[in-house]
C-alpha cells in the first residue's frame, strides 16, 4: 500500500504518521521525491483502513500494491535511485561502465586491462575471483587472492571494484569490494540474498538464465527486505531456442524495469552475445534502450583468457565502444 502526501506536509505530520503506521506493526518506507512524498507501507495492510487514511487532510491518495514486489516498485519511490558506489554512482543520469576480465588471472593481467579500460573511460573495475564454472574441471578462480589483486588495482587506478560472490560464508573477504555481484546462477539463491540484504554493500544481481522480469524483482525484493537498498539489476541475456548467440538479450527488459522499479538498470552484452564482435552494436543498443550503464568483459589477449576470451574485447575494442556509446548516451539525453 502507499499514501502519497500531499505537498507542503512537514517533517514532524510525516514522522507522527510513520510512527502510528510502525506502531501497527508496518514495515515504513518514505520517498521524498521531487515532486511528492510517498509512504510504502510493507506488511499486513489488510489491517489498515484506507479510506480513514485517506481523509487524513496530510494524505492525497492512497493505493493499494497488487505487485508481489513492494520496496522495488516504481509506485513506492516514484523517482530513480541512485546507487552510490566510491567516488562513482550508478542510476538516475549516471551512465557506469564495468570493464575487466572474466576472471582475475594475474597480478600483471588485472593491472594492465585495469589502467586500459579506466583510460578508456570505464567507471569500475569487474574482475571474477570466484568462478561459477560449467565444468568443475575448468578453472575456478583465484578466489581469495584474486579479490587481493583487485584491490591493488583499485589503489593503483582508483576504480571501484565489482566482483562475484558465490557463497555467504565468504563475505568477511569482500569488507573491502565496492559492488558484490551475484551472478546469474546464484539470482534465485534466497539465503545468499538474505545474507547480502544484511549489509549496505551495493549488489549489482543478475538475471537468472530462465528467470522472468517478475522474478528478479522478487529477488532484488529479497535483498531489500533485509534492509538494503542498493541494489542495481543487470540484463545479461536470456536462454532461448536460438543457439547462434550464447544467450538472447532482452532489450525490452530495460525499458520494461524502468517502468517497473526506480532500480538502476545496467546491461551486460558480452555475456548476452558470447561473441565479441556483438558486443558495440548490444552496447549501443542497450544505451539506446535506456539503461544506466553496461558491464563488459576485456582482457589484454583474449585468444589466451581462462574464462570467457571468446567474447572478451581487446582493450583497443573497448575503448571505440565506449566511444560509440557515449554518443548514443548523448543523443538519449535530448531526446529525453
Ligand atoms: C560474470 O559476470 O562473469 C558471469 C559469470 O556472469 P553471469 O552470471 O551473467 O553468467
Ligand atoms: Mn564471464
Amino acid at each position: 500500500m502507499i499514501a502519497v502526501l500531499k505537498q507542503g506536509t512537514t517533517d514532524t505530520q510525516i514522522e507522527n504518521l510513520s510512527a502510528w503506521l510502525k506502531s501497527q506493526g508496518l514495515d515504513v518506507h518514505l520517498s521524498k521525491g521531487k515532486t511528492h512524498t510517498v509512504i510504502g507501507l510493507v506488511g499486513d495492510t489488510a489491517k489498515i483502513d484506507a479510506e480513514l487514511l485517506e481523509s487524513l487532510d496530510i494524505v492525497d491518495s492512497v493505493k493499494r500494491i497488487s505487485e508481489p514486489f513492494k520496496s522495488a516498485n516504481r509506485k513506492f519511490h516514484p523517482d530513480d535511485s541512485v546507487i552510490k558506489v566510491g567516488n562513482t554512482s550508478v542510476g538516475g543520469l549516471d551512465f557506469a561502465i564495468m570493464a575487466g576480465p572474466c576472471s582475475v588471472e594475474s597480478e600483471e593481467q588485472v593491472m594492465e586491462i585495469a589502467k586500459a579500460v579506466k583510460a578508456a573511460g570505464a567507471t569500475m573495475l569487474r574482475g571474477g575471483a570466484f568462478k561459477p564454472r560449467t565444468s568443475p574441471y575448468d578453472f575456478q578462480g583465484l578466489k581469495a587472492d584474486g579479490i587481493e589483486l583487485l584491490l591493488k588495482a583499485k589503489k593503483e587506478t582508483g576504480l571501484p571494484i565489482v566482483t562475484e560472490i558465490m557463497n555467504a560464508n565468504h563475505l568477511p573477504l569482500f569488507e573491502e569490494v565496492d559492488v558484490i555481484q551475484v551472478g546469474a546462477r546464484n539470482m534465485q539463491n534466497f539465503e545468499l540474498l538474505k545474507e547480502l540484504g544484511k549489509t549496505q554493500k551495493p549488489i549489482l544481481l543478475k538475471r537468472g538464465l530462465a528467470n522472468t522480469l517478475k522474478e528478479l524483482l522478487m529477488s532484488a525484493e529479497y535483498i531489500m527486505a533485509g534492509g538494503n537498498e542498493n541494489v542495481i539489476l543487470c540484463e545479461r541475456g536470456i536462454r532461448t531456442f536460438e543457439t547462434y548467440t550464447r544467450n538472447t538479450l532482452d532489450l525490452s527488459a530495460i525499458p520494461m524495469l524502468k517502468e517497473l522499479t526506480h532500480l538502476p538498470i545496467i546491461a551486460d552484452p558480452s555475456h548476452a552475445t558470447g561473441m565479441a564482435r556483438l558486443v558495440k552494436p548490444m552496447a549501443v543498443a542497450a544505451a539506446a534502450a535506456g539503461a544506466h550503464g553496461l558491464m563488459i568483459e576485456v582482457h589484454n589477449d583474449p585468444a589466451h583468457a581462462l574464462c570467457d576470451g571468446a567474447q572478451s574485447l581487446t582493450p583497443e575494442a573497448f575503448a571505440d565502444v565506449t566511444r560509440a556509446v557515449s554518443r548514443v548516451i548523448d543523443a538519449v539525453k535530448e531526446t529525453n
